[in-house]
């Protein structure tokens, strides 16, 4: 199953967040029907909300929405304080580039663009904050969005790795904030280590990949597990969730419905959910009104 691992540096001036994350995004490939990069592209999407939904509380909702000029052109993640993530891409079907190591490279085909957050805290206007993408592999991006626009210094490391069938082999990933109060000389030191630590990639094909991660992240430091808890991609649509739409539609739409397409089907973008609305269901959507 896969899971959310939160740690704190012995001193608590670091705290790191491993991620595994393969079923989510062997889930969202399966439902988006997608091919290799762009797997790969909205496995990392999914994954940074996931990171960005692990600081908050309650009843949160993070949305990460990365908009660009390449082929990819839109994603959208959605996750909540629960472990849950829903995610939708605008272009499934784009195929992929390997490096030399063989991973999918995304960056090319994400392009330029933005990264945007929106933290709905249940207040009357969302938080939002957007910073351009800086190479469009995503891990990346979400480190430049969180140092610059959250001014919280940030690494991150994120990936997917594909089987030879373009399924998802592994998924994970690692996020780690640096405390207000952290002395200068602490930073740097662990500045070094994160960028000697072996690729992401790497690291995710380990048979215990957090444990493998979190070693890494805090070399020969002690840490404490704060708290370990699921993730998993799904989705909160329902059919009276889009029987409310049809019903905003109004009379009028709802009766050419009825009368010109004798039922309606709506799919849901974040899951690929058909619902079925029968002429009966219609009939009863014109009777409730309101
Ligand atoms: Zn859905």
């Amino acid at each position: 199953m896969d899971k959310l691992i939160k740690t704190i540096s012995k001193d608590g001036h670091f705290r790191a967040y491993a991620l595994e994350a393969t079923e989510t995004v062997s889930e969202a490939q399966k439902r988006h029907q997608t091919w290799a990069s762009s797997t790969v592209a909205l496995g990392r999407t999914l994954i940074a909300a996931q990171m960005l939904a692990a600081n908050q509380k309650g009843d949160d909702t993070i949305t990460v929405r990365v908009q660009s000029n390449g082929a990819i052109t839109m994603m959208i993640a959605v996750a909540d304080t629960h472990g849950n993530v829903k995610g939708y891409i605008k272009e499934p079907n784009v195929d992929y580039k390997r490096g030399s190591t063989g991973e999918v490279l995304v960056g090319d085909l994400v392009g330029q663009g933005w990264f945007s957050v929106v933290k709905d805290m249940g207040l009357k206007t969302p938080y939002t904050g957007q910073t351009p993408l800086i190479s469009g592999e995503i891990g990346e991006d979400l480190a430049y969005y969180l140092t610059t626009s959250e001014q919280t210094p940030s690494a991150v490391g994120l990936n997917v790795l594909l089987n030879e069938d373009e399924t998802v082999k592994v998924a994970g990933g690692f996020l780690v904030q640096v405390m207000p109060d952290a002395p200068e000389a602490e930073i740097a030191a662990f500045e070094t280590r994160i960028q000697q630590m072996p690729a992401i990639s790497k690291l995710l094909r380990s048979h215990d990949q957090s444990k493998a991660i979190l070693d890494a992240i805090y070399g020969q430091d002690q840490y404490k597990i704060l708290d370990t808890s699921p993730l998993a991609f799904r989705c909160d649509c329902s059919k009276a969730r889009f029987a409310a739409s049809i019903q905003g539609l109004g009379k009028t739409e709802i009766n050419t419905l009825i009368t010109e397409n004798h039922g309606a089907e709506v799919i849901c973008q974040f899951c690929q959910t058909a619902y079925h609305f029968s002429e009966t269901d219609l009939k009863e959507l014109l009777k409730h009104d309101h």
